[in-house]
């Protein structure tokens, strides 16, 4: 098994409940930032995709809370903020 293989099914351990609100959001008009590029390779749950017009959209379920998209590409670029404590990840088995 790879080690994408192996993470995935990682993550498949892992429960999602449900936001009322997305806790990461894109800037309005940052969506074509260069600041905002890391998020494609460094978000360990693939949730940054790039559009066909090169712009980048967020998909928040799955998000692992992780943080590394708010310290890769900074607050300018994203609204980060923690759900609220009835929602988010819940991580199994360590
Ligand atoms: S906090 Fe982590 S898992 Fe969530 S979007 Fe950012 S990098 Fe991805």
């Amino acid at each position: 098994m790879s080690d994408e293989s192996r993470l995935k099914v990682k993550l498949g351990l892992d429960v999602f409940k449900p936001l009322k609100e997305p806790h990461i959001k894109i800037r309005p008009g940052m969506e074509k930032d260069g600041r905002l590029r890391p998020a494609l390779r460094i978000c360990p749950a693939g949730l940054y995709t790039e559009r066909s017009d090169g712009g980048i959209s967020l998909s928040i379920d799955g998000c692992l809370e992780c943080g590394t998209c708010r310290v890769g590409c900074g607050s300018d670029v994203l609204d980060w903020n923690y759900p609220d404590g009835d929602a988010g990840v819940q991580y199994r088995f360590g």
